[in-house]
C-alpha cells in the first residue's frame, strides 16, 4: 500500500516514520520499518495495526542507520499478521523488501525456491521478491544489488513498486517499479523514494516518476541513477516540479 525509503547524511527512522504517517490517509492494517545498521546488520520492527503502534516499539529498537526502508500494508495475500508484514528478508537476513501491488505467479515462483532450499517466514506473494533477489546476488550479480534486482523482477508477473536494502550495499537502496506508482528524489541531504509525492512535501520539490520497468538506485550521496528494463541509464526526462498548492 504505502512506501518509504531514505538513504543519506541523517538517521533514517525518523524520516521513515513520519513518511507513513504521512501514507497512512490510503489505508492499511500492518506497517514496518527496516534500517542498514551502522553495525553492518539488517535491522527491523514490524508488526499488524497502526504506524502508531510501530512508532512506540521502535523506540525500544536499535533502529541506529543512514539508510532504511518502511511500509504499510493493504494485505492481498496472507492475512494481517506481525509476520505477514513488510519489510521481508531473505534466507541470510542481508536482504530485505517492501512491496506494493500483487505477485500474480507467487505460488509457482514460491514452490521452485521452496525446492531449492529456500524457506518462507510469511504467507505473503511478496516474500519470493526477497529470495530471488538472494539467489541473484549469490549468483552472477553479487555486489551488484541494481542488476540483481533486475533479474529478479524480470520472473515476476503482476504489479510491483519495490524498495530494496542489502546489508552488503550499505547505504544504496534500489527500486523497480511495474504497475504501482513509485517516486524518487534527489537532495543534498541525501536520497528518497516513495510511492505517492505525500511524504516528499517537506523534503523537496523535484520529483522522478519511475516509469513501468524501471529501476533506480538511491546512494547515500543523494545520487539516483535510474535504469530501464536492458540496464542502460535513463536521462530522467520524467524529472517534474510538483506544485504543492
Ligand atoms: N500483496 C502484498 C501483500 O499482501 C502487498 C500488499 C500492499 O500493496 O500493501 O503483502
Amino acid at each position: 500500500c504505502g512506501i518509504v525509503g531514505y538513504t543519506g547524511r541523517n538517521q533514517a527512522v525518523e524520516y521513515l516514520l513520519e513518511g507513513l504517517q504521512t501514507l497512512e490517509y490510503r489505508g492499511y492494517d500492518s506497517a514496518g520499518v527496516e534500517v542498514v545498521g551502522a553495525d553492518g546488520a539488517l535491522h527491523g520492527v514490524k508488526c499488524a495495526g497502526r504506524v502508531s503502534t510501530l512508532v512506540d516499539r521502535c523506540q525500544t529498537a536499535n533502529l541506529v542507520g543512514t539508510a532504511g526502508i518502511a511500509h504499510t500494508r493493504w494485505a492481498t495475500h496472507g492475512a494481517p499478521t506481525d509476520k505477514n508484514s513488510h519489510p521481508h528478508r531473505d534466507c541470510s537476513g542481508r536482504i530485505a523488501i517492501v512491496h506494493n501491488g500483487i505477485i500474480e505467479n507467487f505460488r509457482e515462483l514460491r514452490s521452485y525456491l521452496t525446492r531449492n532450499g529456500h524457506e518462507f517466514a510469511s504467507e505473503t506473494d511478496s516474500e519470493v521478491i526477497a529470495h530471488l533477489i538472494e539467489d541473484a546476488w549469490n549468483g552472477p550479480y553479487q555486489g551488484d544489488l541494481v542488476s540483481a534486482v533486475r533479474n529478479a523482477v524480470r520472473r515476476l508477473e503482476g504489479s510491483w513498486a519495490l524498495a530494496v536494502v542489502c546489508a552488503d550495499a550499505p547505504g544504496e537502496i534500489v527500486c523497480a517499479r511495474n504497475g504501482s506508482p513509485l517516486v524518487v528524489a534527489s537532495t543534498k541531504d541525501g536520497a528518497y523514494a516513495a510511492s505517492d509525492v505525500t511524504p516528499l512535501a517537506n523534503v523537496t520539490s523535484h520529483v522522478i516518476q519511475l516509469e513501468n520497468g524501471q529501476v533506480a538506485r538511491l546512494e547515500r550521496s543523494g545520487a539516483v541513477t535510474v535504469f530501464d528494463e536492458e540496464g542502460l541509464v535513463v536521462d530522467v526526462p520524467t524529472a517534474v516540479d510538483v506544485d504543492w498548492d
